[in-house]
């Protein structure tokens, strides 16, 4: 590998102000997903209102970080600079066991990609990408 290929990596999540506080619990090893008092509702990703109900007050809560695969795919031949090394590999639909329909985009860690299979039981696993960002990722749950 020459000097310039070992220098390509996988883009580094930016936060914004809507996104910082999940980024800065993640950096923590905790999955914090923003939630409204008001109705109730676990929201993601993070949106300035309400989407149920339009309420303005919404805060961060800790979640388990259990889940399931919604459905899946698997990337055998990413073009995209800084994903090549890692083929062929899971990129899930994960929803979150608080809430119905509640999702996450994450990679699925730790298994083959033949093994995995629609509402296989996870959980939350993080990878540590820089000082400040760690990564949401998600690995089977063990019994
Ligand atoms: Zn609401």
């Amino acid at each position: 590998m020459s000097a310039n290929e070992a220098a390509v990596t996988k883009p580094i999540p930016v936060p914004d102000e809507l996104t910082a506080p999940f980024w800065e619990a993640a950096n923590r090893g905790v999955l914090a997903i923003q939630h409204c008092a008001a109705c109730e509702r676990y929201i993601h990703p993070p949106e300035a209102v309400c989407p149920y109900c339009q309420a303005q007050e919404l805060s961060f809560r800790q979640v388990s970080g259990r889940a399931r695969v919604y459905t899946h795919t698997v990337v055998r031949d990413n073009i995209t600079r800084g994903f090549a090394e890692g083929e062929p590999y899971v990129i899930g639909i994960i929803e979150l066991v608080e809430q119905e329909r509640l999702v996450l985009v994450a990679n699925v860690v730790g298994v083959t990609p033949e093994e995995v299979e629609i509402g296989m039981p996870l959980r939350v696993t993080f990878e540590r990408l820089t000082d400040d960002i760690a990564l949401p990722q998600f690995e089977p749950e063990e019994a």
